[in-house]
Protein backbone atom coordinates (compact mmCIF):
# COMPACT_ATOMS: atom_id res chain seq x y z
CA UNK A 1 0.00 0.00 0.00
CA UNK A 2 2.98 2.38 0.74
CA UNK A 3 4.40 1.64 -2.76
CA UNK A 4 1.31 2.33 -4.36
CA UNK A 5 0.72 5.41 -2.57
CA UNK A 6 5.11 6.42 -3.76
CA UNK A 7 4.01 5.42 -7.35
CA UNK A 8 0.59 7.84 -7.82
CA UNK A 9 3.02 10.94 -7.33
CA UNK A 10 4.58 9.96 -10.82
CA UNK A 11 1.97 7.76 -12.35
CA UNK A 12 -1.44 7.97 -14.11
CA UNK A 13 -2.76 5.15 -12.86
CA UNK A 14 -1.80 3.04 -10.53
CA UNK A 15 -3.67 -0.65 -9.65
CA UNK A 16 -2.90 -2.66 -6.46
CA UNK A 17 -3.58 -6.00 -6.67
CA UNK A 18 -4.93 -8.39 -3.44
CA UNK A 19 -4.92 -11.72 -2.80
CA UNK A 20 -7.26 -11.39 -0.78
CA UNK A 21 -10.54 -10.01 -0.09
CA UNK A 22 -10.40 -7.66 2.15
CA UNK A 23 -12.77 -7.72 5.52
CA UNK A 24 -14.85 -4.93 6.26
CA UNK A 25 -13.69 -2.64 8.82
CA UNK A 26 -10.49 -4.10 11.15
CA UNK A 27 -10.07 -8.16 10.92
CA UNK A 28 -7.53 -10.72 10.60
CA UNK A 29 -7.35 -11.63 6.98
CA UNK A 30 -5.59 -15.22 5.45
CA UNK A 31 -2.59 -13.37 3.51
CA UNK A 32 -1.16 -12.12 6.43
CA UNK A 33 -0.95 -14.99 9.44
CA UNK A 34 1.36 -12.56 11.27
CA UNK A 35 -1.43 -9.97 12.17
CA UNK A 36 -2.29 -12.16 15.11
CA UNK A 37 1.11 -11.76 16.75
CA UNK A 38 2.14 -8.13 17.97
CA UNK A 39 3.07 -5.68 15.84
CA UNK A 40 5.06 -2.37 16.58
CA UNK A 41 5.21 0.24 14.10
CA UNK A 42 8.98 1.82 14.98
CA UNK A 43 9.72 5.63 14.72
CA UNK A 44 11.17 5.37 11.19
CA UNK A 45 8.14 3.47 10.11
CA UNK A 46 5.90 5.82 11.59
CA UNK A 47 7.70 9.16 10.20
CA UNK A 48 7.65 6.99 6.62
CA UNK A 49 4.31 6.29 6.73
CA UNK A 50 2.90 9.29 7.76
CA UNK A 51 5.38 11.26 4.84
CA UNK A 52 3.06 8.82 2.94
CA UNK A 53 -0.31 9.36 4.00
CA UNK A 54 -0.32 12.82 6.23
CA UNK A 55 -2.84 12.19 9.06
CA UNK A 56 -2.30 8.41 10.04
CA UNK A 57 -1.25 8.99 12.89
CA UNK A 58 -4.07 11.18 13.95
CA UNK A 59 -6.19 8.75 12.55
CA UNK A 60 -4.86 6.01 14.87
CA UNK A 61 -5.36 8.04 18.08
CA UNK A 62 -8.88 8.56 16.98
CA UNK A 63 -9.39 4.89 16.91
CA UNK A 64 -8.34 4.79 20.23
CA UNK A 65 -4.33 3.59 20.01
CA UNK A 66 -2.85 3.17 23.42
CA UNK A 67 0.07 5.66 23.93
CA UNK A 68 2.48 2.85 25.56
CA UNK A 69 6.44 3.86 26.90
CA UNK A 70 9.05 1.62 27.97
CA UNK A 71 9.79 2.84 31.38
CA UNK A 72 6.62 5.08 31.64
CA UNK A 73 3.59 2.68 31.50
CA UNK A 74 5.28 -0.45 30.04
CA UNK A 75 8.15 -2.66 31.75
CA UNK A 76 10.70 -3.68 29.96
CA UNK A 77 12.99 -6.26 30.85
CA UNK A 78 16.05 -6.40 28.73
CA UNK A 79 18.98 -8.29 28.90
CA UNK A 80 20.71 -5.35 30.87
CA UNK A 81 18.13 -5.51 33.32
CA UNK A 82 14.78 -3.47 34.05
CA UNK A 83 14.50 -0.25 31.92
CA UNK A 84 14.33 2.32 34.91
CA UNK A 85 11.02 3.76 35.27
CA UNK A 86 10.27 7.37 33.95
CA UNK A 87 8.33 9.93 34.72
CA UNK A 88 7.44 10.57 31.03
CA UNK A 89 6.87 8.82 28.00
CA UNK A 90 9.41 8.57 25.18
CA UNK A 91 7.21 7.73 22.10
CA UNK A 92 9.88 5.39 20.17
CA UNK A 93 7.02 4.11 17.71
CA UNK A 94 3.27 2.51 17.42
CA UNK A 95 2.35 -0.37 19.38
CA UNK A 96 -1.30 -0.74 17.44
CA UNK A 97 -2.63 -4.47 15.88
CA UNK A 98 -1.23 -4.83 12.33
CA UNK A 99 -4.84 -5.32 11.50
CA UNK A 100 -5.58 -1.32 12.47
CA UNK A 101 -2.25 -0.33 11.37
CA UNK A 102 -3.49 -2.10 8.06
CA UNK A 103 -7.06 -0.43 7.77
CA UNK A 104 -5.82 2.59 8.39
CA UNK A 105 -3.16 3.08 5.77
CA UNK A 106 -6.12 0.98 3.18
CA UNK A 107 -9.06 3.80 4.20
CA UNK A 108 -6.18 6.35 3.26
CA UNK A 109 -5.15 4.88 0.17
CA UNK A 110 -8.73 4.36 -0.89
CA UNK A 111 -8.97 8.35 -1.08
CA UNK A 112 -6.23 8.33 -3.41
CA UNK A 113 -7.82 9.10 -6.64
CA UNK A 114 -5.71 7.93 -9.17
CA UNK A 115 -5.78 3.92 -7.21
CA UNK A 116 -7.57 0.89 -8.03
CA UNK A 117 -8.02 -2.04 -5.66
CA UNK A 118 -8.57 -5.09 -7.51
CA UNK A 119 -8.94 -7.31 -4.36
CA UNK A 120 -9.67 -10.69 -3.94
CA UNK A 121 -7.55 -11.21 -6.71
CA UNK A 122 -3.77 -12.93 -7.63
CA UNK A 123 -0.67 -11.97 -9.39
CA UNK A 124 0.34 -15.32 -11.18
CA UNK A 125 2.85 -14.58 -13.83
CA UNK A 126 4.89 -11.75 -14.84
CA UNK A 127 4.34 -10.58 -18.88
CA UNK A 128 7.92 -9.82 -20.54
CA UNK A 129 9.16 -9.16 -23.98
CA UNK A 130 12.78 -8.82 -25.55
CA UNK A 131 13.57 -5.92 -26.69
CA UNK A 132 17.59 -5.27 -28.17
CA UNK A 133 18.28 -8.27 -26.46
CA UNK A 134 17.12 -7.37 -22.66
CA UNK A 135 14.08 -8.51 -20.75
CA UNK A 136 11.30 -5.59 -20.29
CA UNK A 137 8.43 -6.13 -17.99
CA UNK A 138 5.40 -5.36 -19.38
CA UNK A 139 2.06 -6.47 -16.96
CA UNK A 140 1.29 -9.44 -14.95
CA UNK A 141 -1.33 -11.69 -15.62
CA UNK A 142 -4.14 -12.47 -12.61
CA UNK A 143 -6.43 -14.74 -11.64
CA UNK A 144 -9.82 -13.94 -9.92
CA UNK A 145 -10.07 -16.35 -6.61
CA UNK A 146 -14.14 -16.63 -7.03
CA UNK A 147 -14.57 -16.84 -10.24
CA UNK A 148 -10.98 -18.41 -11.69
CA UNK A 149 -11.30 -15.59 -14.46
CA UNK A 150 -7.88 -15.06 -15.95
CA UNK A 151 -7.08 -11.61 -17.07
CA UNK A 152 -3.77 -9.52 -17.70
CA UNK A 153 -3.07 -5.81 -16.82
CA UNK A 154 -0.50 -3.71 -18.92
CA UNK A 155 2.15 -1.45 -17.09
CA UNK A 156 4.80 0.56 -17.21
CA UNK A 157 6.36 -0.64 -14.25
CA UNK A 158 5.34 -3.97 -12.33
CA UNK A 159 6.32 -3.78 -8.34
CA UNK A 160 6.37 -7.36 -6.62
CA UNK A 161 5.28 -6.23 -2.99
CA UNK A 162 3.32 -9.81 -2.30
CA UNK A 163 5.61 -10.49 1.22
CA UNK A 164 7.41 -13.47 1.90
CA UNK A 165 5.46 -15.83 0.19
CA UNK A 166 6.35 -13.61 -3.30
CA UNK A 167 6.56 -16.43 -6.05
CA UNK A 168 9.06 -14.11 -8.24
CA UNK A 169 11.77 -17.02 -8.46
CA UNK A 170 8.98 -18.67 -10.17
CA UNK A 171 7.81 -15.70 -12.07
CA UNK A 172 11.66 -15.21 -13.48
CA UNK A 173 11.94 -18.65 -14.10
CA UNK A 174 9.24 -19.08 -16.56
CA UNK A 175 10.89 -16.15 -18.36
CA UNK A 176 14.02 -18.09 -18.29
CA UNK A 177 15.58 -15.98 -15.69
CA UNK A 178 17.87 -17.03 -12.56
CA UNK A 179 16.43 -15.55 -9.59
CA UNK A 180 18.77 -13.45 -7.74
CA UNK A 181 20.93 -15.12 -5.21
CA UNK A 182 19.76 -15.48 -1.43
CA UNK A 183 21.34 -15.09 1.85
CA UNK A 184 19.49 -17.31 4.72
CA UNK A 185 19.96 -17.34 8.62
CA UNK A 186 17.27 -18.82 10.25
CA UNK A 187 16.30 -17.58 13.99
CA UNK A 188 14.63 -21.01 15.02
CA UNK A 189 11.98 -19.05 16.39
CA UNK A 190 8.26 -19.95 17.23
CA UNK A 191 5.97 -17.59 18.73
CA UNK A 192 2.18 -18.06 20.37
CA UNK A 193 -0.12 -15.24 20.44
CA UNK A 194 -3.60 -15.05 22.52
CA UNK A 195 -6.12 -12.13 22.99
CA UNK A 196 -6.99 -11.33 26.30
CA UNK A 197 -9.15 -8.72 28.20
CA UNK A 198 -9.16 -7.50 32.24
CA UNK A 199 -11.55 -10.14 34.20
CA UNK A 200 -14.74 -8.00 35.38
CA UNK A 201 -13.93 -6.19 38.36
CA UNK A 202 -10.39 -6.92 38.14
CA UNK A 203 -8.45 -4.39 40.45
CA UNK A 204 -4.98 -3.51 38.97
CA UNK A 205 -2.80 -3.14 42.11
CA UNK A 206 -1.43 0.17 43.25
CA UNK A 207 2.08 0.51 42.22
CA UNK A 208 1.64 -1.67 39.28
CA UNK A 209 3.05 1.55 37.05
CA UNK A 210 2.99 -0.87 34.27
CA UNK A 211 -0.26 -0.07 33.82
CA UNK A 212 0.15 -0.79 29.42
CA UNK A 213 2.20 -4.15 29.22
CA UNK A 214 5.16 -5.93 30.32
CA UNK A 215 7.88 -7.11 27.92
CA UNK A 216 10.40 -9.32 29.09
CA UNK A 217 12.86 -10.14 26.27
CA UNK A 218 15.37 -13.14 25.51
CA UNK A 219 19.05 -13.11 26.65
CA UNK A 220 22.02 -14.59 24.38
CA UNK A 221 23.82 -16.89 24.08
CA UNK A 222 21.16 -19.42 26.09
CA UNK A 223 18.25 -17.81 27.50
CA UNK A 224 15.64 -18.62 24.58
CA UNK A 225 12.54 -17.86 25.95
CA UNK A 226 10.73 -14.54 26.17
CA UNK A 227 7.22 -13.28 26.26
CA UNK A 228 5.20 -9.69 26.51
CA UNK A 229 1.59 -8.98 27.76
CA UNK A 230 1.16 -5.80 25.56
CA UNK A 231 -2.13 -3.56 25.70
CA UNK A 232 -4.04 -2.99 22.21
CA UNK A 233 -6.76 -0.70 21.09
CA UNK A 234 -10.68 -1.82 22.10
CA UNK A 235 -9.43 -2.57 25.58
CA UNK A 236 -8.00 -6.36 24.61
CA UNK A 237 -4.67 -7.10 25.49
CA UNK A 238 -2.22 -9.29 23.30
CA UNK A 239 -0.09 -12.50 25.27
CA UNK A 240 2.88 -13.36 22.59
CA UNK A 241 5.04 -16.20 23.92
CA UNK A 242 8.80 -16.16 22.02
CA UNK A 243 10.44 -19.63 21.86
CA UNK A 244 13.78 -20.17 20.83
CA UNK A 245 15.61 -22.88 19.34
CA UNK A 246 12.77 -24.61 17.08
CA UNK A 247 10.50 -25.56 20.17
CA UNK A 248 6.60 -25.37 20.31
CA UNK A 249 5.07 -22.34 22.72
CA UNK A 250 2.53 -24.34 24.50
CA UNK A 251 -1.07 -24.15 23.69
CA UNK A 252 -2.95 -24.93 26.50
CA UNK A 253 -3.39 -22.81 29.60
CA UNK A 254 -1.36 -24.81 32.22
CA UNK A 255 1.70 -25.07 29.86
CA UNK A 256 1.28 -21.41 28.91
CA UNK A 257 1.32 -20.80 32.88
CA UNK A 258 4.25 -22.53 33.48
CA UNK A 259 6.32 -21.10 30.04
CA UNK A 260 5.66 -17.54 31.97
CA UNK A 261 6.44 -19.07 35.26
CA UNK A 262 9.83 -20.32 34.02
CA UNK A 263 11.00 -16.89 32.52
CA UNK A 264 13.57 -14.67 34.06
CA UNK A 265 10.65 -12.50 35.42
CA UNK A 266 7.88 -14.53 36.63
CA UNK A 267 5.91 -10.60 36.30
CA UNK A 268 3.11 -11.24 33.47
CA UNK A 269 2.50 -15.51 35.47
CA UNK A 270 1.55 -13.17 37.97
CA UNK A 271 -0.35 -10.65 35.96
CA UNK A 272 -2.05 -13.74 34.25
CA UNK A 273 -4.86 -14.37 36.83
CA UNK A 274 -6.19 -10.66 36.43
CA UNK A 275 -7.31 -11.65 32.66
CA UNK A 276 -9.17 -13.97 30.61
CA UNK A 277 -8.49 -15.16 27.55
CA UNK A 278 -11.00 -14.31 24.39
CA UNK A 279 -9.09 -16.00 21.56
CA UNK A 280 -7.66 -19.40 21.72
CA UNK A 281 -3.63 -19.70 21.87
CA UNK A 282 -2.67 -19.71 18.17
CA UNK A 283 1.12 -21.14 16.78
CA UNK A 284 3.05 -19.33 14.32
CA UNK A 285 6.93 -20.68 13.14
CA UNK A 286 8.67 -17.53 11.90
CA UNK A 287 10.33 -17.98 8.46
CA UNK A 288 14.21 -17.38 8.01
CA UNK A 289 15.62 -14.42 7.99
CA UNK A 290 16.06 -13.98 3.86
CA UNK A 291 17.35 -11.15 1.75
CA UNK A 292 17.39 -11.92 -2.35
CA UNK A 293 19.62 -9.45 -3.15
CA UNK A 294 18.38 -8.05 -6.16
CA UNK A 295 21.04 -5.13 -6.32
CA UNK A 296 23.45 -8.03 -7.61
CA UNK A 297 21.04 -9.75 -9.60
CA UNK A 298 22.94 -11.14 -12.64
CA UNK A 299 20.20 -11.25 -14.82
CA UNK A 300 17.99 -8.25 -15.38
CA UNK A 301 14.07 -6.87 -15.87
CA UNK A 302 13.48 -3.80 -17.27
CA UNK A 303 9.76 -2.11 -15.80
CA UNK A 304 10.17 -4.71 -12.51
CA UNK A 305 11.40 -3.93 -8.66
CA UNK A 306 10.36 -5.83 -5.60
CA UNK A 307 10.20 -4.66 -2.36
CA UNK A 308 9.15 -5.30 1.63
CA UNK A 309 9.39 -8.52 2.61
CA UNK A 310 9.26 -10.28 -1.03
CA UNK A 311 13.14 -9.26 -1.33
CA UNK A 312 14.06 -9.27 2.62
CA UNK A 313 12.61 -11.26 5.76
CA UNK A 314 13.75 -9.73 9.33
CA UNK A 315 13.25 -11.95 12.51
CA UNK A 316 11.03 -9.54 13.78
CA UNK A 317 12.68 -9.66 17.20
CA UNK A 318 13.54 -5.98 16.33
CA UNK A 319 10.30 -4.97 14.44
CA UNK A 320 11.57 -3.92 11.68
CA UNK A 321 9.81 -5.59 8.68
CA UNK A 322 6.80 -2.69 8.38
CA UNK A 323 9.49 -0.13 8.78
CA UNK A 324 11.73 -1.09 6.07
CA UNK A 325 8.74 -1.81 3.42
CA UNK A 326 7.65 1.91 4.17
CA UNK A 327 10.92 3.51 4.08
CA UNK A 328 11.51 1.55 0.81
CA UNK A 329 8.58 3.21 -0.61
CA UNK A 330 10.15 6.56 0.24
CA UNK A 331 12.88 5.29 -1.48
CA UNK A 332 10.67 4.38 -4.53
CA UNK A 333 9.25 8.11 -4.41
CA UNK A 334 13.04 9.41 -4.28
CA UNK A 335 14.59 7.65 -7.25
CA UNK A 336 10.92 8.22 -9.41
CA UNK A 337 11.91 11.97 -9.30
CA UNK A 338 15.45 10.76 -10.57
CA UNK A 339 13.89 8.52 -13.33
CA UNK A 340 11.31 6.92 -14.73
CA UNK A 341 12.96 4.90 -17.32
CA UNK A 342 11.92 1.58 -16.94
CA UNK A 343 15.99 0.45 -17.84
CA UNK A 344 17.30 2.68 -15.16
CA UNK A 345 14.63 2.59 -12.61
CA UNK A 346 15.25 -0.96 -11.39
CA UNK A 347 19.26 -0.69 -10.89
CA UNK A 348 18.80 2.96 -8.88
CA UNK A 349 16.27 1.63 -6.83
CA UNK A 350 17.89 -1.82 -6.05
CA UNK A 351 20.96 -0.11 -5.39
CA UNK A 352 19.37 2.43 -2.90
CA UNK A 353 17.64 -0.32 -1.52
CA UNK A 354 20.13 -2.43 -0.54
CA UNK A 355 22.24 0.11 1.15
CA UNK A 356 19.41 1.17 3.38
CA UNK A 357 18.73 -2.67 3.74
CA UNK A 358 22.53 -3.34 4.94
CA UNK A 359 21.28 -1.55 8.38
CA UNK A 360 18.47 -3.66 9.42
CA UNK A 361 20.15 -6.63 8.21
CA UNK A 362 23.08 -6.45 10.04
CA UNK A 363 21.11 -5.66 13.37
CA UNK A 364 18.84 -8.43 12.59
CA UNK A 365 21.24 -11.09 11.56
CA UNK A 366 24.22 -10.06 14.45
CA UNK A 367 21.36 -10.27 17.27
CA UNK A 368 20.54 -14.05 16.26
CA UNK A 369 23.64 -15.28 16.04
CA UNK A 370 23.96 -14.18 19.43
CA UNK A 371 22.12 -17.16 20.09
CA UNK A 372 24.16 -20.40 20.77
CA UNK A 373 21.50 -21.99 19.30
CA UNK A 374 21.33 -20.42 15.63
CA UNK A 375 23.85 -21.52 13.36
CA UNK A 376 25.61 -19.19 11.05
CA UNK A 377 29.06 -18.00 10.40
CA UNK A 378 30.01 -15.97 13.36
CA UNK A 379 32.66 -14.04 11.59
CA UNK A 380 35.10 -11.62 13.05
CA UNK A 381 32.92 -8.26 11.66
CA UNK A 382 29.93 -10.06 13.63
CA UNK A 383 31.80 -10.60 17.19
CA UNK A 384 33.14 -7.21 17.23
CA UNK A 385 29.95 -5.48 16.35
CA UNK A 386 28.02 -7.36 18.96
CA UNK A 387 30.62 -6.80 21.43
CA UNK A 388 30.51 -3.29 20.68
CA UNK A 389 26.90 -3.28 20.97
CA UNK A 390 27.23 -4.53 24.27
CA UNK A 391 29.56 -2.34 25.54
CA UNK A 392 27.45 0.88 24.69
CA UNK A 393 24.54 -1.04 26.13
CA UNK A 394 26.11 -0.89 29.71
CA UNK A 395 26.82 3.15 29.29
CA UNK A 396 24.39 5.18 31.93
CA UNK A 397 25.22 7.89 29.32
CA UNK A 398 21.76 8.95 27.63
CA UNK A 399 23.61 10.24 24.62
CA UNK A 400 24.74 6.60 24.46
CA UNK A 401 21.64 5.05 25.01
CA UNK A 402 20.03 7.66 22.45
CA UNK A 403 22.52 6.79 19.73
CA UNK A 404 21.78 3.19 20.38
CA UNK A 405 18.05 3.77 20.42
CA UNK A 406 18.12 5.76 16.92
CA UNK A 407 19.90 3.00 15.29
CA UNK A 408 17.64 0.03 16.39
CA UNK A 409 14.67 2.53 15.23
CA UNK A 410 16.33 3.17 11.95
CA UNK A 411 16.12 6.94 12.23
CA UNK A 412 19.95 6.21 11.64
CA UNK A 413 22.69 3.90 10.10
CA UNK A 414 24.41 1.31 11.97
CA UNK A 415 27.98 2.95 11.47
CA UNK A 416 27.06 5.98 13.90
CA UNK A 417 27.25 3.29 16.30
CA UNK A 418 31.25 3.94 15.68
CA UNK A 419 31.25 7.44 16.80
CA UNK A 420 34.68 8.91 18.48
CA UNK A 421 32.43 11.02 19.98
CA UNK A 422 29.83 8.35 21.55
CA UNK A 423 33.04 5.51 21.97
CA UNK A 424 34.55 8.43 24.21
CA UNK A 425 31.17 8.88 26.27
CA UNK A 426 30.40 5.11 26.56
CA UNK A 427 34.31 5.28 28.47
CA UNK A 428 34.04 7.68 30.54
CA UNK A 429 30.39 7.14 31.66
CA UNK A 430 31.49 3.61 32.77
CA UNK A 431 35.01 4.62 34.40
CA UNK A 432 32.80 6.82 36.77
CA UNK A 433 29.79 4.57 37.48
CA UNK A 434 32.61 1.49 38.29
CA UNK A 435 33.83 4.07 40.93
CA UNK A 436 30.37 4.62 42.59
CA UNK A 437 29.41 2.55 45.19
CA UNK A 438 27.92 -1.29 44.20
CA UNK A 439 24.28 -0.39 45.22
CA UNK A 440 24.43 2.57 42.88
CA UNK A 441 25.86 0.78 40.38
CA UNK A 442 23.89 -1.79 38.55
CA UNK A 443 20.61 -1.91 36.66
CA UNK A 444 17.82 -3.53 38.07
CA UNK A 445 18.16 -7.73 37.57
CA UNK A 446 15.19 -8.45 40.23
CA UNK A 447 12.58 -10.47 39.42
CA UNK A 448 10.19 -7.30 39.62
CA UNK A 449 10.02 -3.75 38.28
CA UNK A 450 11.73 -1.14 39.98
CA UNK A 451 8.94 0.71 42.06
CA UNK A 452 8.22 4.19 41.40
CA UNK A 453 9.17 5.60 44.58
CA UNK A 454 12.37 4.13 44.69
CA UNK A 455 13.78 5.89 42.34
CA UNK A 456 12.01 9.26 42.63
CA UNK A 457 12.20 10.02 46.40
C1 LIG B 1 5.21 -13.01 14.02
C2 LIG B 1 5.60 -11.75 13.32
C3 LIG B 1 5.69 -10.55 14.01
C4 LIG B 1 6.07 -9.39 13.35
N1 LIG B 1 6.18 -8.23 14.07
C5 LIG B 1 6.56 -7.10 13.44
C6 LIG B 1 6.67 -5.88 14.15
O1 LIG B 1 6.45 -5.81 15.37
N2 LIG B 1 7.04 -4.76 13.47
C7 LIG B 1 7.31 -4.79 12.12
O2 LIG B 1 7.64 -3.75 11.55
N3 LIG B 1 7.22 -5.93 11.43
C8 LIG B 1 6.86 -7.08 12.05
N4 LIG B 1 6.76 -8.23 11.33
C9 LIG B 1 7.13 -8.21 9.91
C10 LIG B 1 6.02 -7.61 9.05
O3 LIG B 1 4.82 -8.30 9.24
C11 LIG B 1 6.45 -7.67 7.59
O4 LIG B 1 7.79 -7.28 7.47
C12 LIG B 1 5.60 -6.73 6.72
O5 LIG B 1 4.26 -7.09 6.79
C13 LIG B 1 6.08 -6.78 5.29
O6 LIG B 1 5.20 -6.04 4.49
P1 LIG B 1 4.96 -6.46 2.97
O7 LIG B 1 4.01 -5.47 2.45
O8 LIG B 1 6.25 -6.67 2.27
O9 LIG B 1 4.27 -7.91 3.03
P2 LIG B 1 2.88 -8.33 3.69
O10 LIG B 1 2.50 -7.41 4.77
O11 LIG B 1 3.02 -9.79 4.01
O12 LIG B 1 1.83 -8.12 2.52
C14 LIG B 1 1.88 -8.86 1.34
C15 LIG B 1 0.48 -8.79 0.71
O13 LIG B 1 0.55 -9.39 -0.58
C16 LIG B 1 -0.60 -10.22 -0.74
N5 LIG B 1 -0.21 -11.24 -1.75
C17 LIG B 1 0.66 -12.27 -1.60
N6 LIG B 1 0.81 -12.92 -2.75
C18 LIG B 1 0.03 -12.29 -3.67
C19 LIG B 1 -0.23 -12.48 -5.05
N7 LIG B 1 0.35 -13.48 -5.74
N8 LIG B 1 -1.09 -11.64 -5.67
C20 LIG B 1 -1.69 -10.61 -4.99
N9 LIG B 1 -1.48 -10.39 -3.68
C21 LIG B 1 -0.62 -11.21 -3.03
C22 LIG B 1 -0.87 -10.77 0.65
O14 LIG B 1 -2.22 -11.20 0.76
C23 LIG B 1 -0.57 -9.53 1.49
O15 LIG B 1 -1.70 -8.68 1.60
C24 LIG B 1 6.37 -9.41 11.96
C25 LIG B 1 6.29 -10.61 11.26
C26 LIG B 1 5.91 -11.76 11.92
C27 LIG B 1 5.87 -13.02 11.12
Amino acid sequence: MCAARALTDTYARVTLVERDQYPNGVGDRRGVPQSRMFHTLIERGRREVESLFPGFHARLDQARMPRMSYGFNVALMSPRGWSPPSRSPVVRGLFVTRTLLETTIRDHLRETANVTIIEAAAATRLLAETQEGRKVCRGAEIRRRDTGEVFTIEADLVVDASGASSKSADWFADLGLAAPEEETLDPLLTYGGQWMKLREGARWPTGWWWTHGVFIQRVPPHDLNGAHLMRQEGDLWLLTLVAGAGQEPPMDPDGVAKFLAGLRSPLISEMLPLFEPVSKMTGYRLSKNRWRHYERWADSLDGFIAMGDATCVFNPNQGQGMSVAASEAGILRRCLAQTTSPRELPALFFAKQAKFKANPWRLAISNDLRFASVEGERTAAVGVFNWWRVQLGLSPDRAVQQRLAEVDLLLRPVKDLFDLRIAARMVYSRTVAALRPPSERAPSFGSHPPSLPTIFT
